[in-house]
């Protein structure tokens, strides 16, 4: 039965900070379309101010009709629950579509119980892998995408990955839009902010919060070693601080006043899109910052051995540094002098989020 307002109920299901700059592209691209009627469940997976309120506010992403309040458990009470709790709203909203976003517990929960009630199932920013089945992100990537109907890949490579899986004689819709999170550093680059925190001239951004360098002690601290060193005799080094690592380095009992590593509060997308523009160099772990380098034309030094975004690497713009000290001081050394051509269309047209609905709408 169709709902009365659109053509169309969809029921988005998002919970984590790079979940809220991808739906924010979506949404906006479905108010324009005019044809659906959009109900957003928050899983509550991220819920400080902010890494969750602040992104609502400043893209001016619907209001969640339901939020779960489902966080800080392990991945397998946090997927359950959420489950649960995300079934019983299909079953009272009986939406014509669920859309899911990239790879978080938030994203398989949703997935997982949209193709159990048989609900069409579509997967935003499908197709990538890391290829290292010990993060939680490849798991539910891979999970994700076999149990999708629509796959919207943002790249060739991410097509490519699904052939070699063999989605050719899979079921499924397999499609390439580009990247939604071009679309929204495009949008939004010119709301950049600066940050209220005091900030050196120059400087390096950092992000650093993937399970797999921060849960590790060793790794933990040869990475911020190797920090510190380049905020000691490189340049200095700014940090919004996410919460997972915050905690680990805590319980480390790591003596911040005495860090030469300039920590913030994480901030909120204008205020990174400031960061972004107003840096030489980007060192991180994130999936997103990455490609966000990219788009504000800065070199990348990557803190893990992997990357999902293939292109990026094959191109020169960002190295996989790996986690030891050497290893990322030699990086940062050599991609801080690098000069590089950004004019190559690697994420598509800045339209992703359009091209997105329509393809939902046929
Ligand atoms: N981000 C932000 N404030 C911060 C750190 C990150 O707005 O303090 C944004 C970042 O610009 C990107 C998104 O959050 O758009 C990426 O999220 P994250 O790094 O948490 O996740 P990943 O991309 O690794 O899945």
């Amino acid at each position: 039965m169709k709902n009365r307002v659109g053509n169309m109920k969809c029921l988005t299901i998002i919970g984590a900070r790079p979940q809220f700059v991808k739906a924010a592209v979506v949404s906006r691209a479905f108010a324009r379309d005019g044809r659906v009627e959009e109900v957003i469940v928050h899983t509550g997976q991220h819920y400080d101010g902010n890494m969750s309120d602040i992104f609502f506010e400043e893209m001016s992403i619907p209001k969640p009709k339901y939020n779960l309040g489902v966080c800080g458990l392990p991945h397998g009470a946090m997927t359950g629950r959420m489950m649960e709790q995300i079934e019983s709203v299909m079953l009272d909203e009986r939406p014509e579509m669920v859309l899911v976003y990239g790879d978080t517990d938030s994203t398989l929960a949703g997935a997982l119980a949209a193709r159990k009630l048989n609900l069409r199932l579509a997967h935003v920013e499908a197709g990538l892998r890391s290829f290292n089945m010990r993060m939680p992100e490849e798991v539910n990537r891979i999970l994700t995408d076999r149990i999708s109907d629509i796959l919207f890949c943002p790249t060739q490579t991410a097509i490519n990955n699904l052939k070699r899986e063999g989605f050719d004689h899979i079921d499924a819709t397999v499609v390439r839009t580009g990247d939604v999170m071009y679309d929204a550093a495009r949008f939004y680059a010119a709301s950049a902010c600066r940050p209220k925190a005091e900030l050196p001239e120059k400087f390096v951004l950092c992000t650093l919060h993937r399970a797999e360098n921060t849960d590790d002690p060793a790794i933990l601290k040869s990475i911020v070693s190797a920090l510190e060193t380049v905020a000691r005799e490189i340049t200095a080094v700014v940090l919004p601080l996410h919460p997972r690592t915050k905690g680990k380095l805590d319980a480390l009992g790591y003596d911040f006043s005495s860090s030469p590593i300039r920590f913030i509060e994480p901030v909120g997308y204008f205020e990174m899109i400031w960061l972004l523009q107003n840096c030489s160099l980007v060192m991180t772990d994130s999936g997103g910052v990455q490609k966000e380098a990219f788009f504000f034309q800065r070199p990348c030094v990557t803190l893990r051995n992997e990357t999902e975004w293939v292109e990026l690497v094959e191109g020169g713009y960002n190295r996989l540094a790996g986690t030891s000290e050497t290893s990322i001081l030699t990086s940062v050394q050599e991609m801080m002098v690098s000069s590089l051509d950004y004019s190559v269309p690697l994420y598509g047209d800045g339209a992703a989020g359009d091209f997105i609905v329509s393809e939902l709408m046929r």
